[in-house]
């Protein structure tokens, strides 16, 4: 009987505010999860994760070394990755994060390329940023993707020390400047002689992995690979 009025509560709650999903907007049916099956179905997946030479891996090509990058999807403005994003970044839908971390890390987690990883380090939010926002997007992504792909995770290690004006109306150099000495590794020992995965919400300039990355590199890692939700 208890259980009935719950469940009954639960439906009321539901047609009052019912489940959208997050890329279309469209009500969820019963067994649904955040995102419907006609979009599962349907995003713009770029199924990069077995060629090495991909438009992910080309962001870095000529400079910064990593081993692998693969991007989920295709990020186009007013695309359902958009809306996917601005969920995970704005709407604090933090199961969301998680959800699209595991769902990419199933897919690498079968992937030649992205077999010898030993730990998943988020691109990291500066202290400010995080206090407003509450959470850091790319934590949440790193919980997935270590989650589907049997490994640790750890945000405490790659941290950001200062906060940087936009970078949308500088040149390449400028954003290669504007980035230096922004993050440190602290618990160094932690990632010595380890095989990395970098992950991020979103690829746009590719400088803010870049400068990770060196960090990454100089603090003693045997190699850096990346994986993001969307690429440009
Ligand atoms: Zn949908």
């Amino acid at each position: 009987m208890w259980k009935r009025c719950v469940q009954y509560v639960i439906d009321f709650f539901n047609l009052l505010y019912p489940s959208l999903c997050y890329a279309c907007g469209n009500h969820l049916y019963d067994g649904e999860d955040g995102i419907c099956v006609s979009c599962r179905m349907s995003l713009p997946y770029t199924f990069d994760d077995q060629q090495k030479y991909n438009t992910t891996f080309k962001v870095f090509d000529g400079r910064v070394r990593i081993r692998a990058a693969s991007s989920y999807l295709y990020f186009k403005k007013k695309n359902r990755v958009q809306n996917l994003l601005h969920h995970l970044k704005y709407k604090g839908s933090k199961k969301l994060g998680i959800m699209l971390g595991k769902m990419h890390g199933e897919q690498l987690s079968m992937s030649p390329l992205f077999n010898l990883i030993d730990i998943v380090l988020p691109v990291p939010l500066h202290p400010e940023k995080l206090k407003q926002r509450g959470y850091n997007q790319s934590s949440l992504l790193a919980e997935g993707y270590a989650d589907a792909m049997k490994i640790k995770w750890d945000d405490a290690i790659l941290i950001r020390k200062t906060a940087t004006s936009t970078q949308t109306k500088k040149s390449r150099y400028q954003r290669y400047e504007n980035m230096q000495d922004v993050f440190e590794c602290i618990q160094v020992n932690q990632i010595t002689n380890k095989n990395i995965l970098l992950v991020d919400d979103v690829i746009t300039t590719g400088s803010t992995l870049e400068a990770c990355v060196e960090t990454l590199m100089k603090s003693g890692c045997s190699g850096v690979w990346i994986a993001t939700i969307a690429v440009a």
